[in-house]
């Protein structure tokens, strides 16, 4: 029997119901709108900095009692990340948890979402204290190609955050359980071996706490990589198909190395951005009204150098957007390929479309979507399904193959 892509496609299309569909493409337009308002909040933020002077009075003070430039910048830049966090902090509670509570898509109260935000933010704070006063060691000793070098930088930083992240933050927040044994766990472990995924480390973790979005994800690098499923996954009753279509997919991330990919590309932009902070310091003081920040070397100019980031940063939305949906996709080829569960991955997929509005138009798709559209990864499982026989013999066990 023949199938139709387009009409299959369509069927899956059909099973979200009107309303769920008007609230997912008002939550997904909402969220575009989002990208700029939160970079407007950002540059006022930077600004409301500059304006109370704080930095400099604290910079001008350090430096009369002689302290050393690194113990300056680690002062400054410790004060400017904690008043930034409470300066933008009306705004995440809106955008991170009223606005989720209102589409339904979290159930947290909010003492438990702020507790979070605190923690997150003692962490980023020793994190990225560390990273400014080497940024600033970088101004200072390299001067003109201080850019290149902070790009080097920000590569160690990505490297050292993916390696620590599964062991030493993640579980700060979430409780991960190895899968349970059972009919599931053997598929998997089964997709893992055939993969050359590692199968000890595929785990349950309680994400409902924080949000009722389905959802799974590989993190980690090296050793510390494992792939964890939501509970919500189970709480929307994922069966053995879509369980094994989504692992598919995170296994995919895993095998094709895409957060090394991602951290290259990263570096390139971490350069260019560096570069164009360089460039555009002189012209943003004057606008931002900084006279009392010195040259680029200056930590009272971390607010001048976050205000030109948060613009950069939305200019290149559809570059790391577009990055990101090729690794996607890659990642869907990947589990179709190797779990050959066209109908299970979109059964999943069409659960993720309550926070990711399944038909947006093509250009709509280039400038916000970090994955590909619902419709369109659908459109592949199905084409994929047209030309591949159903399960059993997907992708054959390496010992069932003749030898060559
Ligand atoms: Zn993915």
């Amino acid at each position: 029997m023949s199938i139709d892509p387009a009409a299959e496609t369509a069927r899956w299309l059909a099973t979200i119901s009107p309303e769920d569909l008007e609230r997912a493409v008002a939550y997904t337009r909402g969220g575009h709108w989002l990208l700029l308002w939160g970079a407007v909040v950002s540059i006022v933020v930077a600004w409301i900095i500059i304006r109370t002077g704080i930095l400099s009075g604290i910079r001008d003070r350090m430096e009369r009692r002689r302290k050393r430039p690194k113990l300056v910048s680690l002062v400054v830049g410790v004060v400017y990340l904690l008043m930034s966090w409470v300066l933008t902090l009306p705004w995440a509670i809106y955008q991170g948890w009223w606005r989720e509570t209102q589409y339904g898509l979290t159930e947290q109260p909010l003492a438990g979402w702020l507790g979070e935000a605190a923690l997150s933010t003692a962490i980023s704070t020793v994190f990225a204290g560390l990273l400014i006063v080497g940024l600033y060691f970088i101004i200072r000793r390299a001067r003109r190609l201080w850019w290149a070098w902070g790009a080097g930088l920000t590569a160690v930083a990505v490297v050292f955050m993916l390696i620590v992240s599964p062991i030493l933050i993640e579980p700060l927040f979430n409780t991960y359980t190895p899968a349970p044994d059972g009919a599931m766990r053997d598929s998997v472990v089964e997709l893992a071996q055939r993969t050359g995924t590692p199968d000890d480390k595929i785990f349950i973790y309680d994400g409902s706490k924080q949000s009722d979005r389905y959802t799974a994800n590989v993190s980690g690098l090296f050793g510390s990589a494992r792939v964890a499923m939501s509970d919500v996954m189970f709480a929307k009753g994922a069966d053995l198909a879509e369980v094994r279509g989504v692992v598919g997919h995170e296994m995919g991330h895993y095998v094709h190395m895409h957060s090394l990919w991602m951290t290259g590309v990263l570096i390139v932009l971490a350069g260019l951005v560096f570069w164009l902070i360089d460039r555009l310091f002189p012209l943003a003081k004057r606008l931002l009204g900084a006279n009392r920040v010195g040259d680029i070397s200056d930590p009272a100019g971390l607010p001048v150098l976050a205000a030109i980031g948060a613009v950069i940063g939305l200019l290149l939305t559809p570059v790391t957007n577009t990055m990101i949906r090729v690794i996607e996709s890659d990642a869907d080829q990947f589990s179709l390929t190797h779990a050959n569960e066209p109908d299970g991955l979109s059964k999943a997929l069409i659960k993720t479309a309550e926070y990711r509005a399944p038909s947006p138009s093509a250009i709509e798709e280039i400038l916000f979507y970090d994955h590909p559209s619902v419709e369109n990864r659908i459109r592949m499982a199905m084409e994929w399904k047209a030309t591949h026989p159903a399960n059993a013999p997907a992708a054959a066990p390496a010992a069932a193959m003749p030898a060559r």
